[in-house]
């Protein structure tokens, strides 16, 4: 009994799959066309499109370019990035995530209208992750960005504060920051948490935990710079010790194929389903008794 089966729940998320068809589409039209940071956390989809002729550019090359079409990816840019575009009259083919969209207005709105100057907009993120710099793009960099429950402490909770959350964090890590945050707050300050996480990596968390659980062997696949990757393999290795992260289907160990296995193989929202099926089709060349079944859930 040697099966492979492949999470069908796994795999970029709407975000990350509209942000590669809109670069695919916009590419068969010719012409160049320049991508602000790495389109997806996964490097070989990166080369693939740059094969197709996606050129990627940082921000400080961004601020050098006059007339030119360039996209911008699923994790969404600050103001800043539009006006450059503007004043150098680049034609900006935007992919930004309508969910990382939505949490831009909400946090804008949010700073604009604050009861009081001195008002706290703090966001649960990662220092200098492209979505999180989109985020404090929104507050004219005043937002107070938090990693951990350490960096709580730099909080005056005799101010208002309103927490919010980029979009990819572990809901129960989030959670965890929100009740401390109310069990310290003074006076007549006011708390607001807004859960602004996307169900489009938590609600993967349980599914996927029941697939890898279910297995003998799991083989993970993602990007080296995915952060949801990073989190998902570690909610599969919880529950199945031997589960193992590769970041490209060429990395697989033989000496992991065993006899009377059942392997699952699963991804992050970054993960295209062809890098999946690849990993598939590489154990069952080492492995050629190995039966590739469809996902029962
Ligand atoms: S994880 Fe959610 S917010 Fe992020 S790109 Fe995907 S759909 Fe959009």
């Amino acid at each position: 009994m040697n099966k492979i089966e492949i999470d069908r729940q796994s795999g970029c998320c709407f975000g990350v799959a509209k942000a590669i068809s809109k670069a695919e589409e916009e590419l068969k039209k010719g012409g160049t066309l320049y991508c602000l940071g790495d389109i997806v956390h996964n490097n070989i989809e990166v080369e693939r499109l740059e094969k197709m002729g996606l050129i990627t550019i940082n921000h400080e090359q961004f601020k050098q370019l006059k007339n030119v079409r360039v996209l911008l990816r699923a994790h969404g840019e600050p103001p800043s990035t539009y006006e450059i575009a503007r004043e150098n009259n680049i034609e900006i083919i935007d992919a930004s995530c309508p969910v990382v969209l939505g949490l831009q207005k909400r946090i804008n709105k949010k700073y604009t209208h604050r009861a009081q100057d001195d008002a706290q907009i703090v966001i649960f993120g990662k220092r200098g992750h492209a979505e999180v710099n989109g985020l404090l793009g929104q507050t004219d960099e005043k937002a107070i960005i938090i990693e951990n429950k350490e960096e709580i402490n730099k909080l005056d909770f005799t101010r208002d504060i309103s927490l919010f959350s980029q979009t990819t964090k572990p809901l129960d890590g989030f959670q965890e920051i929100g009740d401390i945050i109310a069990s310290r707050m003074q006076g007549d300050a006011k708390f607001e948490f807004y859960d602004t996480i996307c169900r489009q990596v938590s609600n993967r968390v349980p599914n996927m935990q029941q697939f890898a659980a279910s297995k003998d062997l799991i083989i993970f696949i993602a990007g080296e710079k995915s952060s949801n990757g990073k989190v998902l393999f570690a909610e599969c290795k919880k529950v199945n010790p031997n589960s193992y992260l590769i970041h490209s289907p060429e990395e697989i160990d033989p000496g992991w194929i065993k006899e009377n296995i059942r392997i699952g193989i699963c991804g992050a929202t970054s993960t295209p389903m062809w890098q999946m099926e690849a990993v598939a089709e590489n154990i069952m060349k080492l492995q050629p008794s190995m039966q590739l079944e469809k996902a029962a859930f």
